[in-house]
């Protein structure tokens, strides 16, 4: 895809904004949609452990994230929704400003359990309804086990099932919008085909060893908006991986720009109209992830970031 071709997001202004305790928080772009308000950048928890996500969150927040991303599958909405709910109890945001996503996880596929799959995610977040909510994958496994081990475990519901019974959520205003995850551009049109209410994003693994530029193209070419994530390379689990933040030309581009791996790294989405998720449990980090709206990336650093291409997939469904 020609990278030319997409409005790039939040342009040259670091907006500072002054809340109303004078405290400086980072004004974050929002992509749009009917009924819909993205913010570009969202806090990301997955492998953020029970004892530290709440406070990350809360930090999070107050720095100016809006967007927090989570799912029944990290085991932790329940901490999650308490640093959102501290965040409400102190008057730093209300509710409306805050762009909660959670995640229907492979094992409620089946239409009658994906109610119970959100009632679950609601209860432990501790919150009425979330902004967004995502198919977190198209195949469904047959529960109690959260994990297929054979092949007897996956269940054959489909997908296409699945999004309808997903369009009563928020029939019942316990979602406000959907989306899904994982999907390759098959999978979106056969939703995209059969939807009475629009996916209105597409949340998948991107960065420069995963480009996947033909992706990108038929999801922007159909208005389905593209967040990126595991942008740093995931939390790496195996000494081997290839350590993105490292990447040599990343970084060069980062020196260049007097901006470190990381925000390089959030910035090559934002540039071309990808919304990201930056995981991060470490206050520095949650703020420092926040500084991507005061420079741009050219087009040469984009194109340069694409070539580092290497088909390499940090998050395995293994
Ligand atoms: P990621 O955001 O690419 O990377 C997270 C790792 O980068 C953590 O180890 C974090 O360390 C580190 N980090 C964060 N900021 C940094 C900085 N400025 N400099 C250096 N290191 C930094 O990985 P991810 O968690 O896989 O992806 C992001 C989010 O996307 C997830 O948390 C989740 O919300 C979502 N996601 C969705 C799916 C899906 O199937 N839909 C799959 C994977 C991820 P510390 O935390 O120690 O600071």
């Amino acid at each position: 895809m020609g990278s030319e071709s997409v409005q790039p997001v939040g342009r040259c202004c670091f907006c500072l904004l002054a809340d109303d305790r004078g405290n400086m928080t980072v004004n974050i772009p929002t992509l749009l949609r009917p009924g819909v308000r993205l913010p570009v950048l969202g806090l990301g928890t997955w492998k953020s452990k029970p004892n530290e996500v709440s406070t990350a969150v809360r930090v999070a927040i107050g720095a100016g994230y809006r967007h927090i991303d989570t799912a029944w599958n990290y085991g932790n909405e329940t901490e999650v929704g308490q640093g959102v709910r501290d965040a409400l109890r102190d008057g730093t945001v209300e509710r409306k400003e805050l762009f909660i996503v959670t995640k229907l996880w492979c094992t409620f596929h089946r239409p009658e359990d994906v109610k119970l799959g959100i009632a679950d995610s609601l209860n432990k977040l501790g919150l009425d309804y979330v902004d967004m909510y995502l198919m977190h994958g198209p195949q469904g496994f047959k529960g109690p086990k959260i994990r297929p081990t054979s092949d007897s475990d996956y269940d054959d519901t489909d997908y296409v099932h699945t999004w309808k019974a997903m369009e009563s959520l928020v029939d019942e205003g316990l979602a406000r919008s959907l989306g899904v995850s994982n999907f390759n551009s098959q999978q979106v049109d056969r939703v995209l085909q059969a939807c009475r209410i629009k996916p209105v994003v597409n949340q998948v693994e991107l960065h420069p060893y995963l480009p996947q530029l033909d992706l990108i193209k038929y999801c922007q070419s159909k208005d389905v908006i593209l967040t990126a994530y595991s942008p740093f390379g995931s939390t790496p689990e195996v000494g081997n991986e290839p350590r993105l933040l490292e990447d040599p030309v990343v970084v060069a581009i980062g020196k260049r720009h007097r901006k470190s791996p990381a925000q390089v790294l959030l910035r090559y989405h934002l540039e071309r109209g990808i919304s990201v998720l930056a995981k991060s449990i470490t206050p520095t980090r949650i703020r420092q992830n926040l500084e991507v709206f005061d420079f741009r990336l050219t087009e040469d650093d984009i194109r340069t970031l694409n070539s580092l291409d290497r088909n390499h997939r940090y998050v395995t469904w293994q």
